[in-house]
């Protein structure tokens, strides 16, 4: 790897690109890694060499370029952030310093795990950037992974794998996470890894010889309809999400369709349509199997038509049908946003400073910082575990009546639907309409299910809800709710009668006999009948409340609820006059 191939993929990709910034980057990190050598042996700066090249290739703009060559010099050399604030400004020191931030995090135990989880994502919610040129530093250090000792490998691996990978998914960058995923995957699995590769590699080739005989067919019949495919490519499904998926598939090879799949790049949105159309003249499609992501994208932005069909022979093969635009975008993910702002013009480019994610920022970026906000209070652990429910499993799509799409956990039910919309209208949430017809608060919502809540302004989230409830920022509001509830009645019950004691006097004096015959043959004080008693008006016990007894200088025993706060307070004061007291069931 050289810096003049940089220079040349900058250029290639983006003509107004700021080419001495990136040379300047060079000479000041390969002056401050002078010396240093990686484990492989080769020079220091050839690690951040790769880790710009891949920086460039995904069409990133030159300050990012520069701060992947520069991205090691605070961590690794005595160069500080202020001295490189002076040479390069605040946006390159600010991209590096938090890529070190980023790596000062090292994967050790689940609590650390968590840790580097949500300081990973901080990052991400100020600059994604940061995050891509850790990707990318975390790319190379996998290939150059053989170098290390074992145990180092694992680590890296496994991390890479439960961190890495699905962040670049998130991201959009399908292509990075394969690429991750397999290098991390013989590490992490070297068993398995073996076996897989033995049983698949003569099915790769046998299917790659087959997809070249419906290549030419295909290609006729688009002919005919007046089509010309821009690009036609085979793709073998990476290894480690094969391995994923044969585990979900009783192992069974025969069962996984798009172990080869055609990918088909044409024109526009209409070529797409009439190219699935012209594939479903040519050959049957499997019921249920296809997708239109164009109208229903993936939550990461992903768009294309899939489908399967019984090809020549019978056999079944996956087709994904998309424009070039979305090409690009399933392979560079959220970076294709900053190219395309990137490529409007000098003067506009000289002026940008690309601070913050893109307008149409994805989705779940956006649902991302909400959740952040509302979990900063979690432990390590419960954060893990709400991430990983929240983020890193299957979601659902389901529509409001007026065709806005919301994006929700698997089993995911109207109550999770009210409250991803508004915590009002979840706090509120009476019953709910599934496709027009009343459903069952609980009832698991399916993919594209409308979905229609009926408030109440009178009604109030169950504690029955957490039963069935799947996002976790629906748990969290609902917990917010009883929590805020709990807090406005205790502030109320501060607000009354000054204290315990003085009131009971009051009391004492004020006790009417017949009244208290009545309660007297409902209460055992200390087990006994017979002693007169009051009911404390401060907290008024009935008889499915826990209940004690405060005896009275008159030898009266006033009955308050056992977690009453006068009573703690008294007991406090005066242990000995609290004693037990119970109904009598009799
Ligand atoms: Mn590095």
């Amino acid at each position: 790897m050289t810096i003049e191939k940089i220079l040349e993929k900058a250029k290639e990709n983006n003509p107004t690109a700021n080419l001495d910034l990136i040379k300047r980057a060079y000479l000041f990190a390969s002056k401050a890694h002078q010396g240093q050598k990686r484990n492989s042996g080769e020079d220091y700066i050839i690690h951040t060499l790769h880790t710009a090249y891949n920086l460039a290739e995904m069409k990133l703009n030159s300050t990012t370029i520069a701060a992947g060559l520069l991205h090691d010099v605070l961590e690794d050399t005595e160069i500080t952030k202020e001295e490189l604030e002076k040479e390069f400004g605040k946006e390159i020191a600010f991209l590096v310093e938090g890529v070190s931030k980023l790596g000062k995090i090292k994967y050790r135990g689940k609590e650390r795990q968590a840790e580097s989880f949500r300081k990973l994502f901080l990052a991400t919610g100020k600059n994604i950037r940061v995050i891509l040129i850790r990707l990318f530093d975390r790319l190379h250090n996998l290939e150059t992974l053989r170098y290390l000792p074992e145990e180092k490998r694992k680590r890296i691996a496994l991390e890479s794998l439960e961190i890495y990978a699905p962040l670049a998914y998130r991201l959009g960058i399908g292509e990075l996470k394969g690429q991750i995923e397999d290098l991390s995957f013989p590490h992490v699995y070297p068993e398995e890894y073996q076996q897989l590769i033995e049983r698949v590699k003569d099915k790769y080739q046998e299917r790659e010889r087959y997809l070249k005989k419906i290549r030419i067919k295909i290609i006729k019949k688009l002919r005919k309809e007046n089509i010309q495919p821009i690009e036609i490519q085979s793709r073998a499904k990476h290894y480690y999400s094969l391995w994923q998926k044969l585990k979900r598939y009783d192992n069974d090879l025969d069962k996984i369709y798009d172990l080869v799949a055609l990918r088909i790049i044409v024109k526009n949105v209409e070529e797409c349509y009439q190219t699935l159309g012209a594939i479903h003249k040519l050959w049957k499609p499997l019921p249920g199997r296809i997708k239109d992501y164009i109208a229903l994208p993936k939550p990461n932005g992903y768009q294309s038509l899939h489908t399967t069909v019984f090809c020549i022979d019978g056999r079944i093969i996956e087709f994904q049908i998309r424009t070039p635009l979305m090409h690009k975008e399933a392979e560079f993910g959220i970076a294709a946003h900053w190219y395309y702002s990137e490529q409007k013009g000098l003067k506009a480019f000289l002026k940008k400073k690309i601070t913050k994610a893109p307008e149409n920022e994805l989705d779940w970026v956006k649902q991302l910082k909400d959740w952040q906000k509302e979990t900063k209070d979690f432990s390590a652990d419960r954060y893990l575990e709400s991430l990983k429910i929240d983020f890193f499993r299957n979601r659902i799509f389901v529509f409001t009546p007026d065709g806005d799409v919301i994006s929700l956990p698997e089993e995911a039910t109207p109550v999770d639907f009210a409250y991803a919309i508004h915590t009002d209208i979840g706090n509120h949430c009476q019953q709910a309409k599934v496709n027009s017809k009343i459903a069952r608060l609980d009832q698991a919502l399916q993919n594209g299910d409308i979905v229609e809540i009926i408030v109440n302004k009178n009604r109030r989230p169950s504690k029955d809800w957490f039963r069935f409830i799947k996002a976790n920022l629906t748990r969290t509001r609902i917990k917010k709710f009883f929590k805020t509830e709990l807090e406005a009645w205790r502030e109320k019950r501060k607000k009354q009668p000054k204290t315990e004691i003085k009131r009971e006097k009051r009391e004492v004096v004020a006790v009417k006999p017949k009244a208290v015959v009545k309660k007297k043959t409902k209460i055992l004080v200390a087990g006994q009948t017979g002693i007169s008693i009051n009911i404390a008006r401060c907290c008024s016990p009935s008889a499915n409340n826990n209940i004690k007894a405060y005896i009275t200088k008159k030898h009266e025993a006033s009955i308050h609820r056992a977690d009453c706060e006068n009573l703690k307070r008294a007991q406090k004061k005066w242990p000995q006059k609290v004693i037990e007291a119970t109904w009598n069931e009799k």
